[in-house]
């Protein structure tokens, strides 16, 4: 593969004909982004450098879809909510909270989780959860994320502290000035835990829906898959889908391809998070292919977590390879100690060819939970963006472009 899919094919904004129609007219967007066989051998040299890689995907701007909130906590800001209100913790230093708060050897994802809970303090006041809203997008913008889709169980306190819409509309609050000030497109996506009763996942539903307009754009599943299945919420999603909220679901993940395939086929999952174990089951494959069903990758969180064996096999470009919108995303970047800028170099180094990397960069904004003329905005960005990298592979392997 030498060229990117900058639209999907089938997009109405490809044709010609509707961009004269409309009124007043976009200009027209490139289809494709065509690398040359030379800067493919110019970046293979380079991916084993490390500083020259770094700084060339330091350049792409791009859209993560699966992060965290809980997950993406500052340590520094743990450990000054903890001494601001007097809140007993064992760790008196930041690199101790690091170690406190992030997947140690040993760790399986389930302890962890336990583990993890007696932080959840930094969720208990609004200003607290507008701060960490906000300082998450910061530490996107830092990795040049320009479009962010935020995730967070908004029911973490059962609200003891506040209350379902009051977490949302804290979260909005830091996510709309961070917009402001950053210039990272921020949107959010409420998630269920699927270990909590039905009925709070309707109350969840029912809040995400209420604050549509207002930058919640999706529902997820999320934490324990093996023994909390997706269809025990399929009439949950479906309400959600029905007034207009996207649904994309955490599956194949601990689960294998059966709990994707449900997702998909019961719950109506847009995008799969993660997705990763679809690889045991063709048929299911073949369905992500077909209906262009986007998988949200996170690999360093699914080596950590077990879900896979190593990166070395990790089936991004298989996945790639069978057409499938793979996109690449940190799931939780302070538990897993990684930035989407490291799995971006990661993928690169398994062997991605540049095309193969710009392409799952485009998908992140393709299949994102935005309208098309939102992303359309975002798109001409993201193409200078390529231009840029370009640039920089033939400032460090080929002749300068314009010397
Ligand atoms: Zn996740």
């Amino acid at each position: 593969m030498n060229s990117v899919e900058l639209i999907p094919a089938g997009s109405q904004y490809r044709t010609p004909v509707f961009e004269r129609e409309l009124s007043p007219p976009l200009e027209a967007q490139e289809s494709y982004f065509v690398v040359t066989p030379e800067e493919e051998r110019a970046f293979q040299a380079i991916v084993h450098d490390d500083k020259k890689l770094k700084d060339l995907i330091s350049l792409l701007p791009k859209a993560e879809l699966h992060n965290h909130l809980e997950g993406a906590v500052r340590p520094s800001t743990v450990l000054e909510i903890a001494k601001r209100d007097g809140i007993p913790i064992p760790e008196s230093t930041v690199e101790e909270v690091a170690k406190a708060t992030s997947m140690q050897p040993g760790d399986d994802l389930l302890v962890f989780l336990q583990k993890i809970r007696t932080y959840a303090f930094v969720f208990d006041k609004k200003e607290d959860i507008s701060r960490v809203t906000y300082e998450t997008v910061e530490d996107a913008a830092r990795q040049n994320v320009k479009y962010l889709e935020l995730r967070f169980n908004p029911l973490k306190q059962k609200e003891k502290y506040v209350t379902v819409e009051e977490f949302i509309e804290s979260a909005l609050a830091g996510a709309r000035k961070a917009e402001e000030d950053l210039g990272v497109k921020t949107r959010l996506i409420v998630s269920i835990n699927r270990s909590y009763p039905v009925e709070a996942a309707w109350r969840v539903a029912r809040a995400a829906i209420k604050y549509e307009d207002e930058g919640v754009v999706g529902m997820d599943l999320a934490a324990d898959e093996i023994n909390y299945p997706p269809e025990l919420f399929a009439d949950v999603f479906k309400f959600a889908r029905e007034n207009g909220v996207h649904v994309t679901i955490h599956a194949g993940e601990a689960a294998g391809p059966e709990s994707v395939r449900k997702a998909i086929e019961l719950c109506g999952a847009e995008r799969i998070g993660h997705g990763v174990r679809s690889q045991e089951d063709p048929s299911l494959e073949a369905i992500l292919a077909e209906r262009k069903i986007p998988l949200e990758l996170c690999p360093t969180s699914n080596l950590q977590t077990g879900a896979v064996p190593s990166l070395g096999s990790y089936p991004l470009k298989h996945y790639l390879n069978l057409g499938i919108p793979v996109t690449l995303n940190t799931d939780d970047s302070q538990i897993f100690l990684t930035t989407l800028n490291d799995e971006y170099a990661k993928m690169a180094r398994s062997g991605l060819s540049l095309s193969e990397l710009l392409q799952v960069d485009a998908h992140g904004l393709n299949v994102a939970f935005l309208p098309e003329s939102e992303k359309r905005e975002l798109r001409p960005e993201f193409l200078q963006g390529f231009r840029n990298v370009l640039q920089a592979v033939h400032h460090y392997g080929l002749k300068p472009l314009n010397p």
